[in-house]
């Protein structure tokens, strides 16, 4: 297996106005059709959710305007400017990143999906927010398979009581796992960490949760993602360029 093509060869090399986004997310939906066909599985058991963070509404567009209608934000405040810019385009918004208990309520009432939840007292705070016109937000436990103690997530021995605690939530809709393996060049390696993944999901679905979804792999690990049943993945650098962190 390879780890598809080099995102750098995607960069555009065509003229400023033409169409090298889309030509970046024809470029995903090929490797995540390639991976899915490797895996013997159905190709729409497999989405794309764009990771946008650091880009400007003009990027998001951009890629809308390709068919993408899932992004994936981690910024509060830069994922709300977002969405006051692009208001009038059918967007599904997921938040993805860490989340401060003082900031539920904001993501409560402006994000479709949650992938970030690893504690109780923010999926409670999250239940207790969400908007009663709105649908159940759609969630996913973010679970730490590299045992990294400075990452988000929690520990693989505490996800079934959490997973219990979290489905009773009423404004919550538990669909499943988030996870961030440390980053390897190793498939194999790759491969293990999401597999871990994909057993503590089964586990709880033994446990009688109805799960249907897995929120694992990114630019540079989305096909062994994919290849261990993954049914997101979250794509950002092969999607919108290199990121610039100013801080
Ligand atoms: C930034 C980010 C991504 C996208 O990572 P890329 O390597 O740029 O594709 C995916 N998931 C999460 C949680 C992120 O923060």
């Amino acid at each position: 297996m390879n780890n598809g093509p080099d995102p750098r060869e995607l960069e555009p090399d065509t003229k400023p106005g033409s169409d090298a986004p889309c030509v970046r997310w024809r470029a995903i939906q090929a490797r995540i059709a390639r991976a899915a066909a490797e895996a013997g599985r159905d190709l729409a058991s497999v989405r794309l959710l764009a990771v946008s963070k650091t880009f400007g509404p003009g990027a998001v567009r951009d890629i809308a305007a390709c068919g993408q209608a899932e992004f994936g934000e981690n910024y509060l405040q830069e994922a709300l400017g977002k969405q006051a810019a692009l208001a009038g385009l059918p967007l599904v918004w997921h938040f993805i990143g860490p989340i401060q208990s003082n900031k539920t309520r904001s993501i409560a009432e402006n994000f479709a999906w949650v992938h970030s939840v690893d504690r109780l007292k923010v999926a409670e705070r999250l239940s207790a927010q969400r908007p009663p016109g709105l649908p159940p937000l759609q969630l996913c436990i973010e679970v730490n398979v590299s045992g990294e103690a400075s990452k988000g997530g929690v520990a693989a021995a505490e996800l079934p009581a959490l997973a219990d605690a979290v489905a009773k939530l009423p404004g919550l809709q538990l669909r499943g796992l988030m996870a961030i393996p440390a980053p390897t060049p190793d498939t194999g390696a790759q491969r293990a960490a999401f597999r871990q993944v994909r057993e503590l999901f089964d586990g709880l679905r033994v446990r009688g949760h109805a799960l249907d979804t897995l929120s694992m792999g990114m630019s540079a690990d989305l096909e062994a993602a994919i290849l261990e049943g993954a049914t997101i993945v979250r794509v950002g650098t092969a999607l919108f360029g290199e990121r610039n962190y100013l801080g």
